[in-house]
């Protein structure tokens, strides 16, 4: 086993409130004088080849200083960084032949702060000015403040910018997470996602795992619950402003009860494919509408029921674990993953009658070529392990040396 941490990143906006006309003004002046900076220092940092933020800083600190006496020095070192940053970037660009311009060009610009020149206060974030420090009052959010209490590092530095009279306030949040890699793990996991299942095929073990959620039922079950109460309460009072029909809505803790399946059913799975690198397939847009457009015959609530299926939420949230624990992971696209045959990919045909078992129901399916018989979802997630090693993988199939993952995510 072979341990190494990262460091996962995540950027977190901040709206102040309305600002007064003097907090803007002095604000505006920053803006404006970090933009001048920025773009006359990469000019000069362009024609003169430099692009180490240290040698810009020696060349051209002391002439913006000059010019520019009352803003506080630390933006002078900040909008060089960002110029000598952009510099890099832009020369990697140009070196894959991606860049649109023939020299590096200013369009859009924060402002960079460094530790000297931000605080965060109870009520909202302190910025440096010529005039001193000015107070900004922001809007906290949920997100932020799970980010805050969630052993997560507040980033020294942060970026801000003007968007009409209000400030936007770039904050940065990272993480150190441990990395537990089999340095020679050439595992392969597909996952197929349903509506009552997950399912785990690990390649070369030739294994696979069901988790039976049976989600559609409690979503089901909640929708009639939902319709029961609603008509119960809104019987005499209306559904409008019904105090008593909310609390008896709040009492049925859907949210909550769907959610912890959810968190508990991505823990699982993370547990049994943190040692590989894991395949998933990629979700279409507005993926659910979809569904529903190919099952029109379907009535009201069964449609309700595909619309909640959570499969996209589910899918989100492995995607987020997989992220968060640093498993590397590829999204492929699922075309035909069901009905194809892994041995020889002839055209699966639907086993009927006896064949399909009681309960949740498997869905069989038989090769009509080879006779190779499996579990619809099974078959699907094999297919999506097919799909990555036979496409995208630059591992042959069979050899077992040390593959690079793919790498999303981070
Ligand atoms: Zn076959």
């Amino acid at each position: 086993m072979n341990k190494q941490s990262e460091t996962l990143e995540r950027t977190v906006v901040l709206v102040s409130l309305q600002l007064t006309k003097t907090k803007i003004k002095v604000l505006s002046y920053i803006y404006q004088v970090y933009g001048r900076i920025l773009i006359e220092a990469l000019e000069r940092m362009w024609s003169n080849s430099i692009s180490s933020w240290t040698r810009a800083k020696k060349l051209l600190y002391k002439r913006f200083r000059e010019k520019y006496p009352d803003l506080p020095s630390h933006y002078i070192h900040e909008a060089i960084r960002d110029a000598s940053q952009r510099l890099k970037s832009f020369k990697k660009l140009k070196k894959k032949g991606l860049a649109k311009t023939d020299k590096p060009v200013v369009k859009k610009w924060s402002v960079g702060c460094d530790n000297q020149l931000w605080k965060l206060t109870l009520e909202g974030v302190r910025i440096a000015t010529r005039k001193g420090w000015i107070n900004i009052p922001l809007q906290f959010h949920k997100l932020f403040w799970r980010y805050y209490n969630g052993g997560w590092i507040l980033r020294s530095s942060t970026r801000w910018k003007l968007v009409e009279n209000k400030l936007y306030l770039y904050v940065v949040f990272t993480r150190e997470v441990e990395v537990i890699r089999t340095s020679n793990s050439s595992k392969v996991y597909g996952i197929d996602i349903n509506e009552n299942n997950v399912t785990i095929y690990c390649y070369p073990e030739n294994k696979a795992a069901t988790i039976v959620t049976n989600f559609s039922k409690i979503v089901l079950g909640y929708a009639y619950r939902r319709a029961r109460i609603q008509r119960k309460w809104s019987r005499v009072f209306g559904v409008k402003d019904n105090r008593r029909l909310k609390i008896a809505l709040m009492k049925l803790r859907e949210r909550n009860v769907k959610k912890g399946i959810k968190q508990k059913l991505a823990r699982i799975v993370i547990d049994i494919v943190k040692d590989g690198v894991v395949v998933l397939e990629k979700l279409p847009k507005r993926f659910q509408d979809k569904v529903i457009e190919k099952n029109r015959k379907l009535n009201g609530l069964d449609a309700h029921r595909l619309k909640q299926s959570s499969i996209r939420g589910i899918h989100k949230l492995i995607i987020e674990k997989l992220e968060g624990y640093v498993i590397p992971f590829i999204l492929i696209n699922p075309s035909y993953t069901s009905s194809t045959c892994p041995i020889c990919s002839s055209k699966l045909i639907l086993m009927k009658g006896y064949a399909q078992r009681n309960g949740w129901k498997p869905r069989l399916m038989k090769c009509p070529r080879c006779g190779f018989i499996h579990d619809r979802d099974i078959i699907g997630a094999i297919n999506l392990v097919g799909k990555y090693i036979l496409d995208v993988s630059p591992m042959p199939l069979g050899r077992r040396v040390p593959m690079t993952p793919v790498w999303s995510g981070l």
